[in-house]
């Protein structure tokens, strides 16, 4: 069997937002119709009443929804009292938003390598990148895998930092039995459509169990208000709209399910990938993920991926480029070889397909369209 032939009548979108609708279409348009009939689009019961379901979710006293997942980690930051001279330790194998949120802030960029495993932040490289202006660490949960939270909080009590956590890409995924976002001071979440907990625009939250990090939110995302037309601090305009809160509070119930499905097809990718090449990620012992994404590590990464594209499967690179050698970034003055394993994982990931609803005959021509180009059908 040739590698096209494999998957010539099957197509693999990377994404199907048109099968995540239909699933709870009912609930969506049913939450859609309530909001435009209030006529009350900001800040009013459908943003109260998903940050308390999410709260719920997540186990955490509070939920402040905001505009964005790169405003709720300004925000967050903003509110745990970060200033202008205090640095944040981020992982260089990131998306740009996670250097962004934190520039958004005021806030200083420390960059630190990731462990060749999980590709998520190595405590022993923030513990040497970490100086004496250094006072938070963001755990960023990149592909949904959980960063390793015994390491990183062990770092930040001997180090004296607060630990953030950035669960754009791990809604639902857990650690010794709680969800992430209940571990750090506070956490950022996005609702970007193609989250596992996606709105239909753009949406983030702030995740806290501190009152007064939460009081302080409340007031930063709107014009920095106490009450009504009285500022107390300078704030911004970042709300989570009333249509996105009912969107994402009728699609929340299905999350569960969803990673579970995507688990699903991650454990098949596993079993039937592992004789191959390909170096795949690994999950940490003790932690439930929300297999956001499912990226392989290729030296032919470019070759697989068009092999791929031919046989109908789309893939994605995340991330092309690490944050050291983001032009945007090139102040804080790294150079190429600053942060091996991130710079590797850059020229070598390739995201195969995941979503909950993959078909049988998908995942197969995924598998079968990289074994036939292993030459190993
Ligand atoms: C998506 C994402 C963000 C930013 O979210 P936006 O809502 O697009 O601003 C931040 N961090 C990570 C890890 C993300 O995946």
């Amino acid at each position: 069997m040739s590698p096209s032939a494999a998957g010539s009548s099957v197509r693999v979108p990377f994404a199907d937002f048109g099968s995540a609708y239909a699933a709870r279409r009912k609930e969506i348009d049913a939450a859609v119709a309530r909001v435009i009939a209030s006529g009350s689009f900001i800040l009013g019961p459908e943003v109260e009443a998903f940050e308390g379901a999410f709260s719920r979710f997540l186990g955490v006293d509070h939920v402040i929804g905001c505009g964005n997942g790169t405003d709720a980690i300004a925000l967050m930051l903003l509110a745990a009292g970060a200033g202008p001279d205090d640095e944040v330790v981020v992982p260089a194998n990131a998306c740009v938003p996670v250097a962004a949120g934190v520039r958004l802030s005021g806030a200083r960029l420390r960059l630190a390598d990731v462990d060749a495993g999980t590709l998520t932040l190595d405590p022993e490289a923030v513990d040497r990148a970490a100086g004496p202006r250094t006072r938070f660490v963001l755990a960023v949960h990149l592909y949904g895998g959980v960063a390793d939270l015994d390491g990183l909080q062990a770092v930040a009590e001997r180090r004296g930092l607060t630990l953030l956590e950035d669960c754009a890409q791990s809604h639902g995924a857990a650690w010794k039995g709680c969800r992430t976002g209940s571990f750090g001071a506070a956490a950022a979440f996005s609702f970007y459509p193609t989250k596992n907990l996606g709105a239909f625009g753009d949406g983030g939250a702030v995740a806290t169990r501190d009152p007064e990090i939460a009081r302080r939110l409340r007031s930063l995302r709107q014009y920095g208000w106490s009450r009504r037309d009285f500022a107390e601090t300078e704030g911004r305009n970042s709300r989570l709209d009333e249509l996105q809160a009912a969107i994402l509070g009728a699609k929340l119930p299905a999350l569960e399910e969803d990673n579970a499905r995507r688990r699903a097809v991650a454990a098949f990718y596993d079993e039937a990938l592992a004789d191959l090449p390909l170096t795949l990620l690994s999950t940490r012992p003790g932690s439930v993920s929300a297999a956001h994404l499912y990226p392989v590590r290729s030296g032919r990464r470019d070759a697989v991926r068009e092999t791929l594209e031919g046989a109908g499967v789309e893939t994605g690179i995340h991330y092309p480029t690490p944050l050291h050698l983001q032009p945007a970034y090139a102040f804080l003055g790294h150079r190429r070889g600053d942060f091996p394993v991130s710079e590797q994982a850059a020229e070598t990931v390739l995201s195969l397909p995941l979503h909950p609803r993959l078909t049988g005959p998908q995942v197969e021509a995924v598998v079968s369209g990289i074994r036939g180009f292993f030459g190993a059908a």
